[in-house]
């Protein structure tokens, strides 16, 4: 069992009917990845590639970058792993990708946008995280940032496919993403949220910016039902829906995005073990109840209240 204070979890993301929630860990680091294993991950929603490189001067070669994602893959040899392509860009600059200085980092050339102008620096890096998956057995899916159009998840896809990788999905931190779920879903293996990056672009509310925090908080109803929006539409075509942002953090929110057709949810090592605990208590029922409750509530507060009352 995984113990994480006076929470005991079995390591498997489970209701108590029986539904399956994937919980699995973010990674950065080969550090992050024998922290995660230890917590009882299943495997990763999100590995941040670009954690790997934040000091790089030049573009680490295929060879470098190979072993940098085979140090991070290979305690999960036959488990799940989501490596995200590079998320350059705003608060996470690379000097050998840096845009010229724009007005609005966050609303400039970041994410998959780098790789529109880039797209050998995409195709080298999708190479070598095929190799790091050879290398390690790891059951690899890539997945690329900030998309906004069913167009450029559809790009995205066709150049993983001819990198070999099986399986292809993209970010939903895009407002229009989550308008377009049904179309992206289309064209794509899976989705996974990113609620900090949703949350900062629906609200209109730098992430990192203090004074606006109360905006970019994951209860907020208006973010819940754009949740929904992308959760029916993966119960409708039968596609997985992950959560990657901190909302998945949160024991009580993880039942209410359950709720809401979420169907894996991927955090930092030390959330693991009280947000599988607290699923084991639960039903999709239950869970669901929740989040009707959320999703209709008023505001933050009351969406807790509304999470809490069949809990
Ligand atoms: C997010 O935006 O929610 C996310 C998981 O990506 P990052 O925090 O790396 O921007
Ligand atoms: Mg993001």
């Amino acid at each position: 069992a995984h113990v994480q204070g006076r929470v005991e979890w079995n390591g498997v993301g489970v209701l108590r009917d029986g539904h399956r929630v994937k919980v699995l860990g973010n990674v950065g680091s080969p550090a992050d990845a024998v922290a995660a294993v230890a917590a009882g991950a299943e495997g990763v929603g999100l590995f941040r590639t670009e954690f790997c490189f934040l000091s790089a001067g030049t573009e680490p070669s295929v060879e470098e970058q190979r072993e940098a994602y085979a140090a991070v893959l290979a305690p999960f040899e036959g488990k799940p792993v989501v490596v995200r392509t590079l998320d350059a860009g705003a608060d996470k600059p690379l000097a050998f990708l840096s845009p010229d200085p724009e007005p609005n980092p966050a609303l400039g050339v970041r994410g998959l946008r780098v790789a529109f102008d880039r797209p050998d620096v995409l195709t080298r890096q999708l190479d070598a995280i095929a190799l790091a998956a050879a290398d390690t057995g790891a059951d690899v899916s890539v997945m690329a940032p900030m998309v906004a159009t069913a167009a450029e998840a559809a790009w995205f896809v066709e150049r993983a496919r001819a990198a070999g990788i099986r399986r292809a999905g993209v970010m939903v931190e895009v407002p229009a993403a989550a308008l377009a779920a049904r179309e992206i879903l289309a064209v794509v293996d899976f989705v996974s949220l990113g609620t900090n990056d949703l949350a900062q672009y629906v609200f209109a509310a730098d992430r990192q910016v203090g004074a606006v925090a109360a905006l970019n908080d994951p209860w907020q109803p208006a973010l819940l039902r754009l949740v929904e929006l992308v959760g029916d539409a993966g119960t409708e075509l039968g596609k997985p829906v992950g959560v990657c942002g901190e909302a998945a953090a949160d024991p009580l929110l993880a039942c209410v995005l359950t709720g809401l057709g979420v169907t894996s949810l991927s955090m930092n090592h030390t959330a693991l073990a009280g947000v599988g605990a607290k699923l084991a208590t639960t039903s999709f029922d239950l869970c669901q109840l929740a989040a009707r409750g959320a999703v209709a509530a008023a505001d933050p507060a009351s969406a807790k209240v509304a999470a809490r009352a069949p809990h």
